[in-house]
């Protein structure tokens, strides 16, 4: 009889072959060092961007939480998995991204996969950037929508496919990130909004990686470009710079009571525990009361950014990213040298991932601050990356 499990030794072999095998490190992070494998790295690979995730009020809050309702919701929100916290929390959101209501999911991943696929079906359309993020990607398959990338950031390629398919559908949503994960760059937001209102379409930004980085208030890309009082469908994850876990949508009152009933991933799924609710509204609350961290924070972007453009590192100037980020990802010509790439700096005390395919179409290092760096990090940083 044949083993019906015997694909999977040739697969792995394939992974192989193309240098995408991955392994998880264990690790311990404290501010801006990690210890991996016994080693101390300056760590860059974090998305901890303001090092909420080790704040005393942000553990002392979650340890409350844990004390005072338990280790887990012990249901679904419409069971009897919702707290007051969660009320809170949802109500902080909304404050905070400028929205009319917002609903808490169990991640960022499921909040998209619930939000597109409540939103649209078979009978619309989805425009969504190439290089959207895989919750966003998946959760338009999940839809059935009819689905159409277009060329990343590239407004006058979607404003031609809304020109030549929007009439043919019922309704419309187009999918973008603000801060794009994997590439440091940022969607033209207000071009996209005009785009959407001209042609009657529905628009949902994740901003998983811009939320409490842009905007004086820490709220994100969108208030940033002064468009978080348009209608809007905000996601965001509380895992990034909240420092905890869990996703969000923002957004009217009436598209949360609509989510309420038809996102599956929130009405079949087990409410966000106590601990992890409770340590992101501190850490909201921190975003919110005080900016040393963020102002730290760019402080030492600036200095990369400086730093970068003396070493000449983006030799194609369209590379080159046209406004700062936490994210700065320098391309490499394959998985390979990438992988050579972050070893030589692991070796130097820096911790730098290599991105490779299939997560991204071609390898990069992908470098992310955070406000705990201090100015010497980045000179050794700069140092490293001289070297390659
Ligand atoms: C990380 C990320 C998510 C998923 O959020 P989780 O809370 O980690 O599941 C969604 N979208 C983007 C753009 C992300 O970077």
């Amino acid at each position: 009889m044949q083993d019906p499990y015997d694909w999977l030794a040739p697969a792995l072999k394939t992974i192989h072959r193309a240098h995408w095998y991955r392994q998880p490190q264990p690790s311990t992070c404290k501010g801006a060092i990690a210890t991996v494998q016994g080693r101390e790295l300056i760590n860059f690979a974090s998305n901890n961007y303001l090092g909420l995730a080790h704040h005393p009020a942000v553990i002392q809050a979650g340890q409350t939480a844990l004390e005072t309702w338990g280790s887990g919701a012990t249901g679904s929100r419409l069971l009897s998995g919702h707290r007051q916290i969660h009320h809170d929390l949802e109500q902080a959101l909304a404050t905070f991204k400028g929205g009319e209501a917002a609903l808490v999911f169990s991640s960022g991943y499921l909040a998209n996969l619930g939000a597109i696929a409540a939103v649209v079906d078979q009978r619309d359309l989805i425009l969504g950037d190439a290089y959207n993020h895989s919750s966003l990607k998946n959760g338009a398959k999940l839809s059935g929508a009819h689905t159409i990338n277009y060329p990343h950031l590239d407004m006058a390629a979607l404003g031609q496919l809304l020109h030549h398919h929007r009439h043919q559908y019922r309704r419309c949503l187009i999918v973008t990130e603000s801060l794009f994960s994997m590439d440091g760059d940022l969607a033209p937001i207000p071009t996209l909004l005009k785009l959407a209102q001209d042609f009657q379409a529905m628009v949902l930004v994740d901003e998983a990686h811009a939320t409490g980085v842009f905007s004086p208030r820490g709220s994100g890309w969108v208030e940033e470009v002064n468009c978080s009082d348009q209608l809007l469908i905000q996601v965001g994850t509380l895992s990034k710079a909240l420092g905890s876990l869990g996703g969000y949508v923002v957004g009217s009152q009436m598209l949360i009571e609509f989510l309420r009933h038809r996102a599956a991933t929130w009405v079949y799924s087990t409410a966000l525990s106590p601990a992890d609710t409770a340590a992101a509204l501190a850490a909201l609350n921190l975003i919110q009361t005080n900016h040393q961290p963020r102002e730290n924070l760019w402080q030492r972007i600036d200095q990369l950014h400086q730093g970068l453009k003396k070493l000449e590192w983006f030799h194609n100037p369209s590379l080159t990213p046209e406004i700062p980020s936490p994210i700065v990802c320098l391309t490499a010509p394959d998985a390979q040298t990438v992988l050579s790439w972050s070893h030589t700096l692991g070796d130097r005390g820096l911790w730098v991932s290599g991105i490779r395919p299939p997560t991204v179409p071609h390898s990069r290092l992908r470098i992310s601050l955070m406000a705990h760096h201090t100015k010497a990090d980045i000179e050794a940083l700069l140092a490293g990356l001289g070297q390659l």
